[in-house]
């Protein structure tokens, strides 16, 4: 059994996908009543380029640059990750072919998603057996080193498309501010910010601390799950659990920031993928941005309440979980 889902990098918002419920905000379905992780299980992962560029990017410098982005994620440490340029293809990253394909596409009706991934997978294990990612021609590209003025930046929006191909969804470290025309970041602590950073700036080349959190919980190595922790907890208003509450775990020693969601009814949360040692935890509500960028329809999220800090100090313990990590919030 096969079923295809889709997630889109927009500049204003994002089409809906189903989230797993777990520690970072993983892709996935529910099948049989079971929550299953979209994950791949053979490597390396083998992609094809279409062969045809756009103005401003030639199909080599499309391989090229899918090909950076692809090894800024193989190269996170202590994640066990491989990919593989297999050539170029005439084929397009709409067919359902059980070939992964990565290119342009002109949507000019899509005129808020610069790019999107699509995936088959098996609906009972989860393995990928094939992801798609489309940019859409009809925004202006770059690939130059230095980005240049009003063209987005294929690389970076390459890195976050093949953050989703992997198996992640987004993260909401980050701050939007509305203006005429749409919103605009201001600042994004993720390459998985659903919203991407204006034109002209290669800002989202390089992983941050949550992205790597978030790929090493779906891909660490054996080894890697010892050196690292975890926390757990639930966030509760009025003694009931509050579901799609922003949950921040802050290194002061590293400065590193890693989130994760409430993302069931009962409130409850994991933030995995942490550095050993004192965190501070900070809730706070999905309001910047479209809740939909994050959760499907199923999930009740919860925007009334304040940001709230623990009431201590978390220490994470090397290769464990600190536990009872609650949070009691007040409704605004
Ligand atoms: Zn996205």
């Amino acid at each position: 059994m096969r079923r295809l889902i889709a997630c889109a990098l927009c500049v204003l918002c994002a089409a809906a996908f189903a989230p797993h419920a777990q520690a970072y905000l993983k892709l996935g379905t529910r099948a049989n009543g079971r929550l299953v992780t979209l994950q791949w299980r053979t490597f390396p992962i083998r992609y094809f380029v279409t062969n045809r560029g756009v103005a401003g990017v030639s199909a080599p410098q499309l391989e090229a640059t899918v090909e950076r982005a692809f090894a800024t994620w193989d190269g996170v440490q202590g994640a066990s990750l491989s990919s593989q340029f297999a050539g170029f293809t005439s084929a397009s990253p709409l067919d359902d072919d059980s070939v992964s394909v990565i290119g342009f596409v002109n949507r000019p009706d899509l005129d808020r998603v610069l790019g999107s991934t699509s995936f088959t997978f098996d609906v009972v294990s989860g393995e990928v057996v094939e992801s798609d990612i489309f940019f859409n021609s009809s925004f202006p590209w770059s690939v130059s080193a230095s980005g240049e003025t009003n063209r987005f930046d294929l690389e970076s929006i390459a890195l976050h498309e093949i953050g989703h191909l992997h198996g992640l969804g987004h993260s909401a470290l980050g701050e939007t501010e509305l203006r005429a025309g749409g919103r605009r970041v201001l600042s994004a602590e993720a390459v998985m910010f659903p919203i991407a950073f204006s034109a002209g700036t290669t800002i989202g080349r390089t992983l941050r601390a949550d992205d790597i959190a978030g790929i090493l919980d779906l891909y660490a190595t054996a080894d890697e799950r010892r050196q690292t922790g975890s926390i757990s907890g639930r966030i509760t208003k009025n003694g009931s659990g509050v579901a799609g509450a922003h949950v921040i775990a802050f290194n002061p020693a590293s400065g590193k920031l890693v989130a994760g969601f409430t993302q069931a009814n009962d409130g409850s949360f994991v933030i995995a993928g942490l550095e050993p040692g004192v965190h501070v935890l900070r809730v706070e509500p999905l309001d910047d941005g479209d809740v939909e960028s994050f959760f499907d329809a199923s999930v009740n999220v919860d925007v009334n309440f304040k940001p709230a800090f623990s009431t201590r100090l978390i220490v994470v313990p090397r290769g464990g979980t600190a536990r009872n990590a609650d949070i009691t919030v007040v409704a605004k």
